[in-house]
């Protein structure tokens, strides 16, 4: 039977190597730390949290608690020294970041398929191969990872603007249109009069930033300029960007708004939308104080946040299968935030996907597609069904899996739904492989 090659040893390519493992096959897991060390990564463990010790919300009528859950179920290593290194933390589940790290490093050397190898990887081993180097991927293998998939196959900025979950849009205010009224009306549109647009303007102006790490002063190239930056030019220079009101006639008084805030699909179940040109680098809870501002989404929910920070990952939509796999070489896997999943778990879930596939094809088997009533598959399907052209990385969301047959407009109600369906999905898939 043949080895598995896994590269790097984060959230996702230790999670990876596990379930590999966990199946019979064995693993060589390479790692560069303590070789060399990226910019974020302080320690040789592996699975290291770069930052928050947080893995966010626990509970299953959340889409990332449901994600734990399905991997709780899955046998995950990540989640098996999560709760074991649990702290107190409220609704959310946090760890104690050393126990944590050195717990996953101990079950994977312990485990007798497993061999690591202290290297740095420049290119693609021989063989069967999990590619998880993750969003600080060292530069030779991030060389290669672009000669495989094209210059437009990896993104090495994320200026990603927020996206909102559609029903949480106000639709008496904001209305359906398509500037000129050419096409079909794509974009919802959130009118401002003028003493909205100042204040708001205002807001941006004194919102508080995130604070950047060294290694993310990056130039801000003119295309992805912050909505915060571009409100600092001018009092009206919004009003030329991102704001414009041209081509627009709000339904409910025939006029054309003062400014106006686009809002573009970003799935084909329409249950997303990103708001146009407001890349970011406001904190998080500023950018819910400021956008909630905005006519239309004084009550949105936001999937994810704008970011502006180093990442590498690659165009999905375009260069992999939602098995993880890639289109451009069989056998070759990638996994974590590189393939545009955005965050500690959501890496380790892809890793989980890819890890299994990896161990399905040694052992001789076909591949396997993780049902969409599921959170993890669904963000398989969606980082690898999205349109390629403004594919940006995302976070676990209700949004992204299929509708429920009946809508249920509580929302307790309803998220526990997804949840109850997710959790049958996986138990059915059991007991087809038992
Ligand atoms: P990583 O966990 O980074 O693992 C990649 C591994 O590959 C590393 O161990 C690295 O040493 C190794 N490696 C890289 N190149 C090579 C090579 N050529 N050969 C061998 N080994 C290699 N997510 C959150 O959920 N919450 C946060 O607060 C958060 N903060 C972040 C802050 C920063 C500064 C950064 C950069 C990211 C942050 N993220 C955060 C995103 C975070 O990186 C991911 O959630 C998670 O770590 C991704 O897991 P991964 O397995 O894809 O990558």
């Amino acid at each position: 039977m043949p080895t598995v090659n896994v590269i790097g040893a984060g959230l996702a390519g230790s999670e990876a190597a596990w379930q590999i493992a966990q199946r019979g096959v064995d693993v060589n897991l390479y790692e560069m730390r303590p070789v060399e060390m990226t910019p974020a990564h302080h320690t040789s463990a592996f699975a290291e949290l770069v930052c928050t010790n947080s893995l966010r919300a626990n509970a299953i009528t959340n889409a990332v608690g449901l994600l734990k859950e399905e991997m709780r179920r899955l046998n995950s290593v990540i989640m098996q020294n999560a709760d074991a290194n649990a702290v107190p933390a409220g609704g959310a589940l946090a760890v104690d970041r050393e126990p944590f790290s050195a717990g996953v490093t101990a079950a994977l050397k312990a485990n007798p398929h497993i061999h690591v190898v202290n290297e740095v990887v420049d290119d693609f081993p021989e063989g069967i191969t999990v590619v998880a180097t993750g969003p600080l991927t060292a530069e030779g293998l991030a060389k290669r990872i672009v000669a495989l998939n094209g210059e437009d196959g990896l993104h090495f900025f994320d200026a990603a603007a927020p996206i909102v979950d559609a029903s949480s849009i106000d639709t008496n205010i904001a209305f359906k249109q398509s500037r000129y009224d050419t096409g079909e009306a794509a974009y919802y549109n959130c009118p401002m009069n003028r003493d909205e647009y100042y204040a708001f303007q205002d807001a941006l102006l004194h919102a508080q930033v995130a604070e950047g790490h060294e290694f993310e002063n990056l130039t801000v190239f003119e295309g992805c300029m912050p909505v915060e930056v571009m409100a600092e030019r001018g009092r009206r220079t919004l009003l030329f960007g991102p704001l414009k009101p041209v081509g627009l006639l709000d339904p409910r008084t025939g006029k054309a708004p003062y400014a106006v805030v686009q809002l573009r699909q970003d799935n084909a179940a329409a249950s997303l939308y990103n708001m146009v040109g407001f890349q970011t680098h406001l904190k998080w809870g500023e950018q819910k104080r400021v956008f909630r501002m905005i006519p239309g989404l004084e009550h949105a929910e936001f999937v994810r946040y704008g970011v502006m920070h180093r990442n590498t990952y690659m165009n999905s939509p375009v260069v992999l299968k939602d098995t993880y796999e890639s289109t451009k070489r069989p056998g070759l896997f990638f996994a974590g935030q590189m393939t545009g999943v955005e965050g500690y778990v959501e890496s380790a879930s892809s890793g989980l996907i890819a890890g299994i596939n990896a161990a399905h094809l040694a052992l001789g088997e076909p591949t396997e597609t993780f049902s969409t009533d599921t959170e993890m598959g669904a963000m398989a399907h969606y980082i690898t069904h999205t349109s390629p052209r403004h594919f940006q990385p995302m976070n676990a969301n209700f949004g992204i899996m299929e509708s429920l047959d009946k809508p249920i407009k509580n929302k307790i109600e309803r998220n526990q739904a997804y949840a109850d369906r997710a959790l049958a999905a996986l138990e059915q898939r059991q007991l087809q492989q038992a």
